[in-house]
């Protein structure tokens, strides 16, 4: 049967990155219809209830920026906010947020059910309609047929999930759900490069069976940060705390003895895991000379017992994960609420995508999230909203948005992943940013809130509180600019034991600013009444500190961007250009960047073959 609408664009999945595609394509006013699963399961966290962190936190500013819906419903649900690195640079600075996964859950719920343009079915996708290489619409489980020009697939873990406790394993898209398997199959007779990744979960732990005597309390920071521009502390729930253990030489005993019956190290999993979030099994194996990993004991929300034990994420057997779990200071006598697992599941090559994230070879099919490779809620929501943009941009037949590198973590996002593709489960990091003063998670609505609002991305009351905040971030600005402190006046003698050095001449609050030593609190109402919002304090303050290396990083950007602008056309003969290795050809045909800057950052592209490419363009006018 045919359903009788058609849609402008179809997203598949409601995870992370199928709900912000959807709510991405419907608030730019695509007709979109949201197809999942379980419409109990929209939103839901596969693994620990805690978003942002270093790099993701920019993300998920990034996506509020946009008007998407992560950072809103963290600050819905979080349980415990934290700014990660608070005495390093702002570049570096993280907040993270533990979360109430019921909560968090229940406002992703409500974000998309209240959404307009937005509608919402419950149904597996077991097959693309594709004529001609384009995509047509998608059929269901059941044989219903939805038909859109625009299909975003994002269906994380799920296609060919393989779930592993032990030796055992099942088919499974993540513990209670069901895998994707005939999409998997259908996907498979394209053109599209695939392979297997690997991901695990911890056992969790009933709060009851803990003894908390000899843990570490672990609350979160005061004053408590916000995630969303549009979120405040008020609508934050009550506030809890976590706690720290430690692994010992028992539990690294006990793992060790366990590993004949490891999935992992007897070979049954192939698929590759994440690096930065390895299982406990190999982080013993891989550190043998620790006698000791730390555990962060957090709970997974406010009505329920189960804990979450950040740093023993492992799909030994059963009985192994009984022993090495009360071989821990506090778990004793702990009772193991869910087994930990490891699941291997389909993932593809993200080279085989535009920078839109269409797929090169069927025109109007975009992937976004876990299925390409990366790993995180923010990383896969990044994507999604990237993903549902475009694809009602080419419903529009509008040309297709990404942000730079030196614009986003977004931008460096899918420009590392369509450029160099992945081979390891991909996580963001504020390292993978060359340019990562201008990439900070406080200027986030600065780099993209008005590109949002033009797009259509961001709605009005959004785009009103940005320009207000920008006015006064402006207002305050001349104003600091323009107030004068002469050495030897009660203002100056203020400063005393603050300052390291003593103000020797008339000085500008904004100058005064630039001393590491002050902060602007301590100069802001030196001279008259002031009140401005914690917002415009640090954007104030960032701008007076770093204002000379955001500067040098601005000058080298600006030299670069000529490269961003040379585009290579869409069927270009890489095997054409004159002098370029044999080496160097194949690798730009294998990779097909689109841009001169993305060829540059390929591995093995060096600086002299761009300059013959350069060199090349220039002449092809
Ligand atoms: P998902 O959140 O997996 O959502 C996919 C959605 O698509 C689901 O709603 C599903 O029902 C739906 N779907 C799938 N196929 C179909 C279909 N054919 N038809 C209809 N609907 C479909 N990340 C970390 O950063 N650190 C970790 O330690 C970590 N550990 C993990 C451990 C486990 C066991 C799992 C499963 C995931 C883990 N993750 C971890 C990954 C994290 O959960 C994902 O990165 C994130 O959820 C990806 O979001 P997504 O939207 O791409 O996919």
């Amino acid at each position: 049967m045919n359903y009788p609408d058609r849609f402008d664009v179809i997203v598949v999945g409601g995870g992370h990155a199928g709900t912000e595609a959807c709510l991405a394509a419907a608030r730019m006013g695509a007709k979109t219809l949201l197809l999942s699963h379980n419409i109990e399961t929209l939103g839901q966290m596969s693994c620990n209830p805690a978003i942002g962190g270093i790099g993701k936190s920019h993300l998920v500013k990034e996506i509020d920026a946009l008007g998407g819906a992560m950072a809103l419903a963290t600050d819905a649900g979080g349980i415990q906010f934290r700014i990660l690195n608070a005495r390093k640079g702002p570049a570096v600075r993280a907040t993270r947020a533990q979360a109430d996964r019921v909560l968090y859950k229940a406002a992703i719920r409500e974000t998309l059910e209240n959404q307009p343009n937005l509608w919402i079915f419950q149904q597996a996708v077991d097959d693309l309609i594709v004529e001609s290489d384009e995509v047509r619409g998608v059929v269901t489980q059941m044989g219903l047929k939805f038909f859109a020009n625009q299909v975003v697939l994002t269906a994380g873990t799920f296609l060919g999930g393989v779930i592993h406790i032990g030796m055992q394993n099942h088919s499974g898209g993540r513990a209670g759900d069901p895998p994707a398997q005939a999409l998997s199959q259908r996907l498979r007779e394209y053109p599209l490069r695939v392979d297997r990744l690997k991901t695990g979960t911890p056992p969790r732990i009933d709060a009851k069976s803990v003894d908390y005597s000899e843990l570490q309390e672990q609350w979160g920071d005061e004053p408590r940060p916000v995630m969303s521009v549009r979120g405040n502390r008020q609508m934050q729930p009550k506030q809890v705390c976590c706690w720290i253990t430690h692994t010992n030489e028992q539990t690294h005993e006990i793992i060790r003895s366990g590993l004949d019956r490891s999935p992992m190290y007897s070979g049954v999993i192939e698929g590759v895991g994440p690096r930065y979030c390895p299982s406990i099994e190999d982080k013993i194996h891989r550190f043998a000379d620790k006698p000791s990993h730390q555990i962060f004991i957090e709970p997974e929300g406010l009505t329920t017992h189960e804990l979450y034990p950040n740093g023993i994420s492992t799909s030994l057997p059963f009985d192994v994960q009984m022993n090495l779990v009360r071989s821990i200071k506090g778990f004793e006598n702990a009772h193991i609420m869910r087994p930990g697992y490891a699941i291997e599941y389909d993932y593809f090559n993200p080279q085989d995508l535009k920078y839109s994230l269409e797929t090169k070879v069927i025109g109007g099919l975009y992937f976004a999230g876990q299925i390409n490779g990366t790993t995180g809620y923010e990383e896969a929501g990044a994507q999604g909203l990237l993903a549902g943009l475009n694809a009602a941009r080419r419903s529009r037949e509008l040309e297709a948005w990404c942000p730079r590198r030196d614009q986003a973590y977004l931008g460096v996002l899918v420009d590392d992943l369509i450029t160099l593709g992945t081979s390891e489960p991909y996580r963001m990091f504020t390292s993978r940013a060359e340019y990562r003063l201008l990439l900070r998670e406080d200027n986030a609505d600065e780099r993209l809130t008005q590109l949002g609002f033009e797009m259509g991305l961001v709605g009005e009351a959004q785009w009103q509180s940005y320009c207000e905040k920008r006015e006064a971030v402006d207002r305050e600005r001349a104003r600091l600019k323009d107030t004068w402190v002469q050495a030897g006046t009660d203002e100056a003698d203020k400063l005393q034991g603050k300052v390291k050095s003593p103000l020797t001449r008339e000085y500008s609050l904004f100058d005064l600013l630039k001393r590491p030593e002050l902060k602007y609190i301590d100069i802001a109402s030196l001279k008259g009444d002031v009140n401005v919002s914690e917002a415009v304090a640090e954007q104030i303050e960032i701008d007076a500190k770093y204002s000379g290396y955001i500067s040098r990083q601005q000058e080298e950007i600006d030299r670069l961007r000529a490269y961003e602008n040379t585009r290579f056309p869409e069927a270009f003969d890489f095997n054409a250009v004159d002098g370029l290795s044999n080496e160097v050809k194949q690798k730009l045909s294998d990779a097909r960047p689109e841009t001169l800057a993305r060829a540059q950052r390929i591995p093995g592209v060096t600086p002299a073959a761009v300059s013959l490419l350069l060199v090349y363009m220039k002449k092809r006018g």
